[in-house]
Formats: C-alpha cells, sequence, structure tokens
C-alpha cells in the first residue's frame, strides 16, 4: 500500500512528491502524459525564482530528476476512477487498481486552443496561451488578444503595461468581461478592439508575422501584423473522472481549501486544477507543498 498516489506528474504533483519522500513516505505518481506538465511546451521561463531563464523542458526535467533521486515511483497511466474506502483508496487506472492512505489530485487543466493549421508550430514563436508568463518577451511590440471573457481581459490589461499596442480580437459585438475591467480597459489609451471577428489564419514560418481576421458580418478579411498573439479563450478541467466524489465548480475546478483539502477526506488538490485566481508554476509549487504537507500531517 502507497502512503500517497499523486495525480499528475507536472510542476504541482512532483512537489508534492518531493514533500512526501523527503517526509519518508512511500509515494506513486501516475501520469497520463508525459512528466512535466504545460510548462514543457514553454519556450523559455524567466518568473521561476533563482532560475533567471530556463527552457520549460529543462526546468521540468529538473523537477523529474529530483523527484526520482528522491525515491518516486512513477507510472506513465491515466488515472480513471477513484473508490474512497475511508481510511484505504483505491486508484484505478485502465490496467492496474492501486491502494494508498492519501490522494493529491494534480491534473492541472487542458488550454482551449483555434484550432488553426499551424498554431501548435508557433506556440512559443509568437502563438500564446498566457501573457503573465510570456508577455515580457513582446516588450514595446504590437500584439492581439483572442477572447472577450475575463481572461482575455486580465491579459489585454497586463499586456498594455508592457506592449505598444494591443489589439483585442472578438467574435461578438461587445466584451462579456466584468463591468470594473472593462473600467480599467477604456483608460488604457494602447487597447484597440476588433468586434465580431475571428481568426481565421496564423502567418509566419519560424515567428508569427500577422494574424489574418474575418470579419463576420461582411466577410471582409484584413491581415494585422503582431509579433505575438496571446489566445485567451478558456481553459478546460479534465475532471470529469472525479466528478462522482469530489465537488466541483461549474467550470469544472475541483473545490479546495487554503490547505488543499476537498470534500473528501484524505483526497487534496493542488495546482492549477483547483478552483483558483492565479495559475502559474510557482502557484502550482505551493499547492504541492501545501497539499504534501497536509496529507501526512493528517495521515494516521
Ligand atoms: C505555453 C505555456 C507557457 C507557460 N509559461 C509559464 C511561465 O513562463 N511561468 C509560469 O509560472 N507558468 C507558465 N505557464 C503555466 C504553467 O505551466 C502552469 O501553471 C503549471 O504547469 C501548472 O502545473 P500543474 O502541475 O498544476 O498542472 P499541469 O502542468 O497541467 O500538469 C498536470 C499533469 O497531470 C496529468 N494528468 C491529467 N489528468 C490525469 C489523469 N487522469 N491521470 C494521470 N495524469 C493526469 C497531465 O498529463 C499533466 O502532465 C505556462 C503554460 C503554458 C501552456
Amino acid at each position: 500500500m502507497y502512503d500517497i498516489v499523486i495525480v499528475g506528474a507536472g510542476p504541482a504533483g512532483m512537489t508534492a512528491g518531493i514533500y512526501a519522500l523527503r517526509a519518508n513516505k512511500k509515494v506513486l505518481i501516475l501520469e497520463a502524459v508525459a512528466y512535466g506538465g504545460k510548462i514543457v511546451t514553454a519556450t523559455e521561463v524567466e518568473n521561476y525564482p533563482a532560475i533567471e531563464k530556463i527552457s520549460g523542458y529543462d526546468l521540468a526535467t529538473n523537477m523529474f530528476n529530483q523527484v526520482k533521486k528522491l525515491g518516486a515511483e512513477v507510472k506513465f497511466e491515466k488515472v480513471i476512477d477513484i473508490n474512497d474506502l475511508g481510511d484505504k483508496k483505491e486508484v484505478i487506472t485502465k490496467d492496474n487498481k492501486y491502494e494508498c492512505k492519501a490522494i493529491i489530485l494534480a491534473t492541472g487543466v487542458q488550454t482551449r486552443q483555434l484550432g488553426l493549421e499551424n498554431e501548435n508550430e508557433l506556440l512559443g514563436k509568437g502563438v500564446s496561451y498566457c501573457a503573465t508568463c510570456d508577455g515580457s518577451f513582446y516588450k514595446g511590440k504590437d500584439v492581439a488578444v483572442n477572447g472577450g471573457g475575463n481572461s482575455a481581459a486580465e491579459e489585454a490589461l497586463f499586456l498594455a503595461q508592457i506592449c505598444n499596442k494591443v489589439t483585442i480580437i472578438y467574435r461578438n459585438d461587445a466584451l462579456r468581461c466584468e463591468k470594473i475591467l472593462l473600467n480599467k480597459l477604456k483608460n488604457c489609451s494602447n487597447v484597440e478592439y476588433v468586434y465580431d471577428s475571428n481568426i481565421i489564419r496564423l502567418n509566419g514560418d519560424s515567428q508569427l508575422e500577422s494574424i489574418t481576421i474575418k470579419n463576420k458580418n461582411t466577410n471582409e478579411e484584413t491581415d494585422l501584423p503582431v509579433s505575438a498573439l496571446f489566445i485567451a479563450i478558456g481553459q478546460i478541467p479534465e475532471n470529469n473522472n472525479f466528478a462522482k466524489l469530489v465537488t466541483l465548480n461549474e467550470q469544472g475546478y475541483i473545490i479546495g481549501d487554503d490547505s488543499c483539502h476537498t470534500n473528501v477526506p484524505g483526497i487534496y488538490v493542488a495546482g492549477d486544477t483547483r478552483e483558483k485566481e492565479v495559475r502559474q508554476l510557482t502557484t502550482a509549487a505551493s499547492d504541492g507543498t501545501i497539499a504534501a504537507l497536509t496529507a501526512i500531517r493528517e495521515m494516521k
């Protein structure tokens, strides 16, 4: 029987592993795809304290090597169900069932993509899903934000402070973000709006050079030269497998308290998949720390 099974080998899960292993716990990390989580797709990370600049892949590999060196067992299996038997839990994957005393859910979120032809190829080369992460690479440049909700407005406000011009492109005729954000945007003289429009092409081979926008009403196509496009059309937490057990909010994020408890004793939540305001490496690592220490403290 494992002391703790961690679901997800992203920054939150691996940090939880480091803390649990250093407390001498028997730990299994189950990962559906590949170690590292979302950060492996980041070309450069410049906001992780004590590391001035590192590729997302190298950062993830360093975390993975650290957690392996401490003795973590890591298996590449997707968790499809969990049975709560009180003091004992069962974690189910397609081929196996693992018993443990506590579980930390660190499953992250999937970023919603536009689905354009070369979107993945240009990721980190002008296409981004996170202004806080990548905005500073485009200081003084013209950039665009796609989306009309709170995330898009927040991204645009952040970028307006560092970029020359920010164009918000939205498919409807008005933003649907909170009024307080709208008012803040109105005070930014370098933010422009293109409504009723969709982005239909990303232009550039090794670096984004411009985007082609199509007006829904007139079908007119326009090329907008930009150094970067920040796509903010939503994130999808994939917690359906756990929905019968832990409480999710309306968007599908797992509800957890400041100590990373879920509603089920012995099941904790860490990282981007938790209902919270800020989703970054530092907050994922913070959650991983808290979830592991809480689990260890409460373990019978
Ligand atoms: C392109 C890009 C650039 C970024 N740049 C920065 C940056 O510069 N600075 C910064 O602070 N943040 C950055 N971020 C955000 C950062 O990557 C996330 O906040 C962080 O990775 C969250 O960590 P996490 O462990 O909570 O989730 P994730 O990193 O999403 O990891 C979750 C892991 O769980 C696995 N998983 C999911 N479901 C299951 C299941 N059922 N069974 C088993 N495993 C499962 C997934 O495969 C994944 O590996 C960036 C994000 C992206 C996409």
